[in-house]
């Protein structure tokens, strides 16, 4: 998902950035959408977000087989249709044999199979795309249509089924935007074999039915490289395993890696005129921002990673740089070699996995498109607050804090712009004083940068006084999901708003181990 400009220094884990005045554009464009989605698909199925129909039996409806149902997902910012491409039918099913019916309420899209015989709904699961993305850039809001490769998995149906898809309007409602029907017995399902790549089980646990199956797909490796492959997937595996609830429940977990040798090590850089021929096609530079990794060529990575039985797909591209990127129940992608790799594969990974938001925001930024005023977020670790009384999260408040919970954002926010004035000050001066000798100005700046330091120290020490003073508590804490007003965050600190705490707040580790126990339990 997409996001609005946000200062470079307060947003560790941006990939996503987009200019000031495609937000004002957007605006405007936005309600034209809504005018034009509401007209276009009248009669329109608004479901309920959470089916209170009983359990279906996976045995009476399913074979434990996978059905992957490809589509194309074309349009811009006011159309979008769905086609079908191929279906595959795979041998295993990986993912959850208990819960059919999602029982969360994540993601832009929602897929259901309805059989076809009694009209019952026998599996849905939500999910976002790089499509939705799209539809948030410029071109998608200046017309241009654009086609994206997806792929639906569910397992393989005794009978013939109706798949159905529904799109989120910018209330969040559910509309229908596509029924497919497929007759598991037709001919038109591919049966193949699989490509026949390299399979590293990287950590076994068991059955993949009742664990949790994240497949690694290598980008940018060589042949000559696949023994590094193989080293980056013990680090980043050590990497998941030392954070909770991903330490505590390791043992519910698989880790497969899929290597295809690409012909040339690295990745896409396009704004450095960096160009490689590598197996899944990532490409920094995605929609045009600058630390957004992603790849388009879906078709690739669900070839490779249905190799291993697959609940979740992680990219992971040998290149030095940061960046990367997340997409619910679709992917995350992440860089090996950078410093902070870890911690952006596990940030991307909550995106990815657990429908996490991003938890950070800007001080500029008090209003964004991606989340309307006035409507609540489906993400579970960000909250509108559109009722105080009744806070998302609030089995796991910390007593006696207030809500919202005030941490002191206004005394940073004075602090960062008295700052920013005296930096434009000094530039000012410097101007003015153009045409005096070098000695001279060097004085100048000399005694402007003794002021800005000592105002960066006052500004760290606020920063650091605050997060002792409530570090591990849970509140509603102003400043999340790009913005500094309207949108709140459980904690201080959190690795989906930054690096400066190396873990997750109590809400996502609790969100992470829900999805952990959807899968395995
Ligand atoms: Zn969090």
């Amino acid at each position: 998902m997409w996001k609005p400009g946000v200062r470079a220094r307060e947003h560790p884990f941006t990939f996503r950035r987009i200019p000031t005045v495609f937000r004002l554009f957007i605006d405007k464009e936005g309600a034209l959408r809504r005018l034009i989605i509401i007209r276009m698909i009248i009669p329109l199925l608004i479901i309920p977000l959470l089916s209170p129909a009983a359990a279906p039996d996976f045995d009476t409806f399913f074979i434990p087989k996978t059905l992957r149902v490809d589509i194309y997902h074309a349009g811009n910012a006011v159309e979008e249709w769905i086609t079908l491409d191929q279906i595959y039918e795979i041998q295993g099913w990986a993912g959850t044999r208990r819960h059919l019916l999602d029982p969360f309420n994540n993601g832009q899209y929602r897929l259901s199979v309805v059989d076809a015989a009694s009209n019952t709904t026998i599996y849905t699961r939500g999910y976002s795309t790089l499509f939705g993305e799209y539809q948030t850039t410029g071109p998608a809001l200046e017309g241009v249509r654009r086609t994206f490769h997806e792929t639906l998995l569910i397992p393989c149906p005794k009978r013939p089924v109706y798949v159905r898809i529904h799109g989120r309007d910018r209330q969040n409602l559910l509309k229908h935007l596509v029924t497919f029907t497929i007759d598991p017995k037709s001919i038109d399902i591919i049966q193949e074999p699989s490509a026949g790549d390299r399979v590293v089980k990287v950590r076994y646990q068991g059955d993949p039915a009742e664990h949790v199956d994240v497949v690694f797909v290598a980008e940018g490796y060589t042949e000559k490289e696949f023994g590094k492959f193989k080293k980056d997937l013990n680090r980043f595996a050590d990497a998941l395993f030392s954070m909770e609830p991903y330490r505590e429940y390791e043992k519910r977990f698989n880790l497969w890696g899929v290597f295809r040798a690409s012909a040339q090590s690295g990745v896409d850089e396009p704004r450095k005129q960096v160009f490689r021929n590598t197996a899944v096609n990532a490409s920094f530079n995605a929609f045009h921002l600058e630390r957004y990794l992603l790849t388009e060529d879906n078709r690739t990575v669900k070839d490779l990673a249905l190799q291993a039985p697959c609940d979740a797909v992680c990219v992971m591209v040998n290149s030095p740089r940061y960046g990367g990127g997340g997409i619910y129940n679709h992917y995350a992608v992440f860089t090996s070699d950078h410093s902070l790799s870890e911690p952006v594969f596990l940030h991307e990974f909550g995106h990815s996995f657990a429908g996490l938001a991003d938890e950070y925001f800007s001080s500029e930024v008090t209003y964004n498109d991606f989340y309307p005023a006035g409507v609540e977020p489906l993400e579970p670790n960000i909250t509108a607050l559109l009722d105080p009384s009744h806070v998302k999260w609030f089995e796991y408040l910390t007593p006696g804090l207030e809500i919202p919970t005030d941490w002191g954002k206004d005394g940073i926010a004075r602090i960062r712009s008295e700052r920013d004035s005296l930096g434009k000050a000094m530039e000012s001066d410097l101007r003015e004083h153009a045409r005096v000798d070098d000695e001279e100005r060097s004085a100048i700046r000399m005694r402007y940068e003794a002021r800005l330091d000592s105002m960066r120290e006052a500004e760290r020490e606020t920063e650091e006084a605050i997060r002792i003073r409530l570090a591990g508590k849970v509140g509603v804490f102003e400043g999340a999901g790009y913005s500094a007003t309207g949108l709140y965050r459980p904690e201080i600190d959190c690795l989906m708003k930054g690096n400066s705490r190396r873990e997750f707040c109590r809400v996502c580790r609790e969100a992470i181990r829900r999805m952990i126990d959807y899968y395995s339990r």
